[in-house]
C-alpha cells in the first residue's frame, strides 16, 4: 500500500497540479488536501514526466567506481570483444557489484527501468548474468530490470554458446539477444536461425545488436525480415543500433523502413556519436516504436558515457542535428515513453490508472529540461521516493 501525495507539479510541462497516488498506482490529478497519514511530496511546480527508460545497456561491463581503465587500444570491435572476455575478470569487473553501481546511478537520473543486455560465452557460462540477477532483485522497488541473454563473442564462432542462451531463456532471461550475423559470426543464416529457433522454443522475443553498416547492414536486416514473416514474430524483434540505417542512401533506407513498419521492429538507438546512426525522426515519420539507451558506460570498451537518461537524450538530440522544440520533445520521448513501447512495459504512463513510476524535471519547458541536463529533483517508483536531487535512496557498493 503505497500512497503519496505529490503536490505542485507539471504533467508533461502543462499547468501545476497535485498527483494522488494509490497502491502505487495515478488515482487522480487535481487539487487535494492530505488525507490523514499519507505522506506529502511538494514537486516546487517541477514538470513531471513518467520514469525515464533504458532501454538499450550492459549493466555488466562498467568500471564505474573502480581505478581508471587505462586504454590506448585500437577500436576494432572483435578486438574490443575478445580482449572483454579475456580481461574482464583480471580487471576485477564484478558483474554484481558493478551492475548495482550502473543501476543505482540510472535510478538517481531518474529511471525506473532498464533493458540490459548481459554477456553469455563459454568461458564465463551464465555466471555474469548470475550477478545482475542479484542486482535485479536487490533493486526490486529501486528500477526494474529486463534482462536480454546477449551472445557478444557470437554464436557460431563460440561452440557451446546456443547452449548456454537455451539455458538463460529457460532461467529467466526475458529476451534473447544477438551480434552482427556477418561481421561477428561471419554466418548470417547460421546465427538467425540459431536464435530465432530459440525465441520460438522459449517465446520470447529478439533484439539484436546491428553494428554492420551500409549494404552489409541491410542485406542482415532483410535475413531478419524473412524469419520475422516465417516464424510469426511480427512486432517481437527489436534491432539495437541499427546502424545501416544511417547509410547515404535515401531510397534504400526508405524501403527498409518500410519494411521495419510492416513487421512492427522496433528500433534501439544510443546516437553513438562515432556512427552512421537511423535518422529519428524518419522512423517517427514512419510510426516506428523508437527507445533510447546509454549502451556500455565507461567500461573497456571506451571512457564516455553517464548513467542518465537526459544527458543520453541531448547526445540522441546533437547527433540527429534536432533543435526545433517539437524535435527535442521527441527525443524526450524516445527516453521515456519509447522505450515502454519497444519493452511493452503495463501500466507504464502518465494518466489514471498507471504505475506511479515518476520523474522530475527541471526547466520551463520539455525542450528546455533536455537541453539543460540538471538533476532531477525528484524520482518516484511505485509511489515511493528513489531519489533526490540526482542522489539515489540507496547508495552504490
Ligand atoms: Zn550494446
Amino acid at each position: 500500500m503505497t500512497n503519496l501525495l505529490l503536490r505542485n507539479v507539471r504533467p508533461m510541462a502543462g499547468d501545476s497540479c497535485d498527483i494522488l497516488i494509490k497502491d502505487g498506482k495515478i488515482a487522480a490529478f487535481g487539487q487535494f488536501a492530505p488525507e490523514p497519514g499519507m505522506p506529502v511530496e511538494d514537486g516546487g511546480n517541477s514538470i513531471v514526466i513518467p520514469g525515464l527508460i533504458d532501454a538499450h545497456t550492459h549493466l555488466d561491463k562498467t568500471t564505474w567506481g573502480m581505478p581508471w581503465h587505462e586504454n590506448n587500444r585500437a577500436a576494432v570491435l572483435r578486438e574490443r570483444i575478445d580482449f572483454e572476455r579475456e580481461n574482464r575478470s583480471a580487471i576485477g569487473i564484478d558483474p554484481h557489484r558493478q551492475s548495482m553501481r550502473h543501476a543505482i546511478g540510472l535510478a538517481a537520473h531518474g529511471a525506473t527501468h532498464i533493458r540490459s543486455h548481459v554477456d553469455i560465452d563459454p568461458t564465463h557460462g551464465l555466471s555474469i548474468v548470475e550477478g545482475i540477477w542479484e542486482t535485479r532483485e536487490k533493486l526490486r522497488g529501486i528500477i526494474d530490470i529486463e534482462i536480454v541473454a546477449f551472445p557478444q563473442s557470437g554464436v557460431v564462432v563460440m561452440p557451446g554458446t546456443a547452449e548456454l542462451l537455451d539455458e538463460a531463456l529457460r532461467q529467466g532471461c526475458e529476451v534473447l539477444g544477438g551480434i552482427d550475423p556477418c561481421g561477428i559470426d561471419r554466418d548470417p543464416k547460421g546465427q538467425l536461425d540459431t536464435i530465432f529457433a530459440l525465441a520460438v522454443k522459449h517465446q520470447r522475443p529478439i533484439d539484436i545488436h546491428l553494428h554492420e553498416i551500409g549494404d552489409l547492414g541491410a542485406f542482415t536486416m532483410e535475413l531478419i525480415f524473412e524469419r520475422i514473416r516465417a516464424n510469426g514474430m511480427r512486432g517481437k524483434v527489436a534491432i539495437s543500433h541499427a546502424f545501416a540505417l544511417g547509410m547515404n542512401d535515401y531510397l534504400r533506407v526508405g524501403k527498409l523502413i518500410d519494411e521495419l513498419a510492416a513487421l512492427d521492429v522496433a528500433i534501439l538507438t544510443t546516437g553513438a556519436p562515432s556512427a552512421t546512426v537511423p535518422s529519428v525522426m524518419r522512423l517517427k515519420e514512419a510510426g516506428i516504436r523508437v527507445g533510447g539507451g546509454c549502451d556500455g558506460i565507461r567500461d573497456t570498451w571506451g571512457p564516455w558515457g553517464q548513467p542518465d537518461m537526459l544527458d543520453r537524450a541531448k547526445i540522441i538530440g546533437l547527433k540527429n542535428g534536432l533543435r526545433k522544440d517539437r524535435e527535442l520533445e521527441h527525443v524526450l520521448h524516445i527516453v521515456s515513453q519509447g522505450g515502454a513501447d519497444v519493452m511493452q512495459i503495463e501500466g507504464y504512463g502518465l494518466q489514471t490508472g498507471c504505475t506511479a513510476d515518476l520523474t522530475l524535471l527541471t526547466g520551463e519547458t520539455l525542450a528546455h529540461a533536455v537541453v539543460d541536463v540538471a538533476p532531477r529533483p525528484l524520482v518516484i517508483k511505485g509511489g515511493r521516493v528513489t531519489a533526490r536531487q540526482g542522489q539515489a535512496v540507496m547508495d552504490m557498493p
